[in-house]
């Protein structure tokens, strides 16, 4: 027999469960995670998080997780430097001494070779330095001392961020739930969303897999499954959908984990790597990945030409890989806008309804931070960083948030 007035949710008995609540946000993944929490943080409102799936089942469990400010919109740069904070201090800021985000104090090392990159990557060095990022420019001494593997006989230009690093996506993700959830959250897994429900242009409720729920505003934070949930009421909804490849290879000697993370705009695909566990170096690119229709239906086997490609590149810039192996290798989907930046904040047509997707592969540094913003916009409240640029009318309005560095997940 159950304790009468404990916060137990019967998944496979709906009507044994209270259906009304504030807010409804849909999607666990690390975006909806951290909007749940700062909602129960910020505002004490009665929210409800669903997923299809488990918690951190989505694009969040493919990610790299590294966290840079390196950008060059200064407003992604404060949605770093922000996040970056809560990452660094995860237990004290979500209140919990049990939750850890995993993250580690690599640094991140930024290198352009000779031209117009190099003069770019200047800029934006001076840029992020201007709203308070900790970043400048180093020599390749001061590099060869931090990474001494590093090969520098092509590079012009090098950043560093002595701050920034890496961190678990599932940890992070499943810390902000259990926080949410001492906060008074109900989660609802295996819950799939079908419609959200609306009457007269405001936001009434959400239909699901196991019965509607009543609510008066619904975040829609789907990733890469946004068009669905959307359809009917975002018309032509700018989002595509890509499929990227991440790899990890064991070198010669253990790749040390506080080693830093490397960008290197020397590369036609915009190549990175970081330390992963196991002493392996995990490698992934930031260029625009194979378009595919459905984030359901990708191809999961690992292109060999890649491999060689990326391994080649990985030799040429770090030493000890002439004889690397690939220890493993998987895939994730990119929900790409067409300037490669996030849509957040409220749906205009809509009353009641924020999104949040298009993350275009950089959304999870970004994520703490937004969901704070998604909370305080839809409390109504003032916002850690101004969303008005994100809004998803800024396409239609021929104001797009266009990153220094064309297409990809560098903005
Ligand atoms: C390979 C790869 C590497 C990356 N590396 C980095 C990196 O190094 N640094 C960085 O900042 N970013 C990186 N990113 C991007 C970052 O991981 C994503 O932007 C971020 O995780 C997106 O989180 P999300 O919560 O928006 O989406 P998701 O994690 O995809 O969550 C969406 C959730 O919605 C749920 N859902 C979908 N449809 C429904 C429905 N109908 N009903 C209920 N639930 C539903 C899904 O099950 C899922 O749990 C990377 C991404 C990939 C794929």
């Amino acid at each position: 027999m159950e304790a009468e007035g404990l916060p137990v949710t019967r998944m496979g008995d709906p009507r044994k469960v209270s259906n009304s609540f504030d807010v409804v946000v849909v999607g666990a993944g690390v975006v909806g995670a951290s909007a749940a929490f700062h909602l129960a943080k910020l505002g004490g409102v009665k929210v409800c998080v669903v997923d299809r799936g488990p918690v951190c089942g989505g694009g969040t469990a493919k990610s790299c997780a590294i966290v840079r400010s390196h950008y060059s919109i200064a407003t992604n740069t404060l949605f770093t430097l922000a996040s970056l904070e809560m990452f660094r201090n995860f237990q004290d800021y979500l209140g919990d001494g049990e939750v850890d985000s995993g993250f580690v104090n690599s640094g991140y090392l930024i290198v352009a070779g000779e031209g117009e990159l190099a003069g770019r990557l200047k800029a934006n060095l001076d840029m992020q330095a201007g709203v308070g990022a900790e970043t400048y420019e180093i020599d390749k001494t001061e590099a060869k001392r931090l990474h001494p593997g590093l090969r520098l006989d092509d590079v012009a230009l090098i950043g560093y961020e002595p701050k920034s690093g890496y961190a678990d996506p599932y940890l992070t993700t499943s810390g902000f739930i259990k926080a949410a959830r001492n906060l008074g959250i109900e989660l609802r897994t295996d819950c799939e969303a079908q419609q959200v429900l609306t009457a007269g242009g405001r936001v009434t409720g959400l239909r699901t897999a196991q019965g509607d729920i009543e609510a008066g505003q619904v975040l829609l934070a789907v990733g890469p499954w946004t068009r669905g949930l959307a359809e009917g009421l975002i018309p032509d909804l700018p989002l595509e959908v890509s499929r990227h490849v991440v790899l990890t290879f064991r070198g010669a000697a253990p790749y040390e984990k506080t080693t830093p993370i490397v960008k290197d705009l020397t590369t036609a695909n915009k190549m990175y790597f970081r330390p992963a566990s196991g002493g392996v170096v995990l490698v992934g690119t930031g260029d625009h990945g194979d378009p595919v229709a459905s984030p359901d239906a990708m191809d999961e086997n690992t292109p060999q030409d890649l491999v060689l490609l990326q391994g080649g590149q990985l030799t040429r810039r770090v030493e000890g890989f002439e004889d690397a192996e690939l220890t493993a290798s998987w895939i994730g989907p990119y929900d790409i806008t067409p300037d490669w930046n996030p849509v957040l904040g409220p749906v205009e047509a809509v009353s009641g309804l924020s999104i949040a997707y298009g993350f275009s592969g950089h959304g999870f540094k970004l994520a703490p931070a937004v969901g704070k913003a998604l909370a305080q916009s839809m409390l109504g409240e003032a916002t850690v960083v101004p969303l008005e640029g994100y809004r998803l009318g800024r396409f239609a309005d021929d104001e797009p948030l266009r990153g220094a560095y064309g297409i990809g997940s560098i903005s």
